[in-house]
């Protein structure tokens, strides 16, 4: 159908998409190094593309002099610190770390910090990038799901996904749980692991349902699971290690989109894949955690995303059963699904864990969205006291509790807490590094203030994951973004224009 038709907005169309043709990715700066570290699309992990890991004198990298934000209980904050990275792992924090013949990093100006986890972010949506900014969930479910969908390939997935996800490095973030619901074909799936692998980052690749026929797979769903997953699964996932960056997961609709029988289906299909299953839930209304109780299907590998009308006895089940809860603040608010449930979640005792969504409308980096999470919740734990005439002598939650909910809580609600989450000897080295002699972060009294009130992604300049430098002195390392980047536009321009969102 087209925009004009159902009543969403047509400014879409008048804008001027064709400014943007030429230089639109100019500013994101790519450092090319050379054809001997190319790999071909979708074969490589985006690696080798850094000088780190494997590129490095003795696999050792050393960060010298830096304030370092653990985020993990023992370690706390160090002044002048180092950190030392060998093949992959944090291998010591401390101060004046030997470590002959590793290369450095100083950091003498900078906070060092764990990277990101983005919770929840449909990454195929970066070439769409600020259509939906005034749209409701309607016109979202109507417009995104129901049309722009339809019309992505397999190339427009892959782009998207390569480029959503090189922006979520570029901003410091560098897991992701990419919930992938545009699974068109087994094309379109393969593309989509191939643009996360291409791009380095780490993800949890939710495999979703397709997005070409919006009636069968979201409204009232009997349409179980596509079977593909056992294909994506035993092809793409089968012979996992411990340092692949890639993980699978489902993207299940659950009981807001599906029937008690396909959501009963999908998560026995999720438990003998022996993989967590993602839902949306509660942004349409109650009720839906209270069905997955008496279908006794509750359990510590569901994370629920959004909430916003879950009842407080709905959240106390997600907390009993071990499972996480998902909050995408700037979304939530903007569409109409309510306010962002993070009170609920922490004293329903659920996991919680902080996304960006989609950047077809908002921004995509987690500085703006953690901010968003905390400043909300502080307003609306200040407000019974404003309404009473009285005043707030003390706040419900601290700038390091937002970090925790952005890092180690995001971590652990996608089973990575083991692995990443905070920097602690012996976890994979995933590490943001924020400059602070710019001008907005100088001088930095409380670094965890400058990350989460003062910080953006101008101010990222070094980021490492799994011990690989994909981001250095604010450049992105890699290849094949580089070499694709003017296909983005074109991709997202042709979508839209076959959507009826643009003119031809
Ligand atoms: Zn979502």
């Amino acid at each position: 159908m087209n925009a004009d038709d159902n009543g969403t907005d047509s400014s879409v169309s008048r804008r001027n998409y064709l400014g943007l043709s030429g230089g639109a990715l100019a500013a994101l700066s790519f450092v090319g190094l050379g054809s001997a570290h190319e790999g071909k699309p979708g074969r490589g992990r985006g690696r080798g593309q850094g000088p780190g890991h494997g590129g490095l004198e003795n696999g050792r990298l050393l960060i010298e002099n830096g304030t370092i934000v653990t985020v993990d209980e023992e370690y706390g904050i160090l002044e002048n610190a180092d950190l030392l990275v060998e093949d992959g792992r944090i291998e010591e924090i401390g101060h004046d770390v030997q470590a002959p013949n590793a290369e450095t990093i100083d950091a003498s100006n900078a906070i060092v910090f764990p990277g990101f986890v983005n919770a929840h972010h449909h990454t195929w949506q970066a070439g769409v990038r600020g259509v939906a900014g005034d749209w409701s969930f309607m016109e979202y479910l109507e417009t995104m799901l129901g049309e722009i969908s339809s019309h992505y390939t397999p190339n427009d997935v892959y782009l998207g996904n390569l480029f959503g996800a090189l922006e979520q490095l570029n901003a410091g973030t560098t897991t992701v749980m990419d919930w992938f619901h545009v699974a068109n074909s087994p094309g379109h799936t393969n593309r989509a692991i191939d643009g996360l692998e291409d791009a380095g980052i780490r993800a949890v690749f939710a495999h979703g349902t397709p997005g070409d026929d919006n009636e069968t797979w979201w409204d009232e769903s009997t349409e179980p699971h596509p079977d593909d997953i056992r294909r994506v699964h035993d092809e793409r996932f089968a012979d996992s290690d411990e340092d692949d960056l890639l993980t699978l997961a489902m993207g299940i609709r659950g009981p807001d989109y599906s029937s008690d029988e396909v959501v009963t289906h999908d998560i026995e299909l999720a438990r003998e894949l022996d993989i967590p299953a993602s839902m949306h839930i509660g942004s349409l209304g109650p009720g839906g955690v209270e069905t997955l109780a008496e279908l006794d299907l509750l359990g510590d590998d569901l994370n629920y995303v959004h909430g916003n009308r879950l009842t407080d006895e709905e959240f106390e089940r997600i907390g009993d059963s071990g499972g996480s809860v998902s909050i995408t603040p700037e979304v939530e608010m903007q569409m109409g699904m309510g306010m962002p449930p993070l009170r609920e979640t922490l004293e329903g005792g659920a996991i919680p864990s902080i996304g960006v969504d989609i950047v077809s409308n908002v921004s995509g980096d987690m500085f703006t969205q953690t901010r968003t999470a905390l400043q909300t919740q502080r307003a609306l734990d200040n407000q019974p006291t404003v309404e009473a005439g009285e005043q707030v002598v003390e706040l419900s939650l601290t700038a390091h509790d937002a970090l925790e909910f952005a890092t180690i809580e995001g971590a652990r609600a996608l089973g990575l807490e083991d692995e990443v989450g905070s920097l602690t000897p012996g976890k994979r080295a995933d590490i943001a590094m924020i400059r602070t002699d710019d001008i907005n972060t100088v001088p930095s009294h409380n670094p965890v203030e400058t990350i989460v009130f003062q910080s953006g992604v101008e101010n990222v300049d070094t980021v490492l994951v799994d011990g690989d430098i994909v981001k250095r002195d604010g450049d992105l390392y890699n290849q094949t973004g580089r070499r694709h980047q003017h296909q983005l536009v074109q991709s997202g321009r042709r979508v839209l224009e076959q959507s009826g969102l643009l003119e031809e």
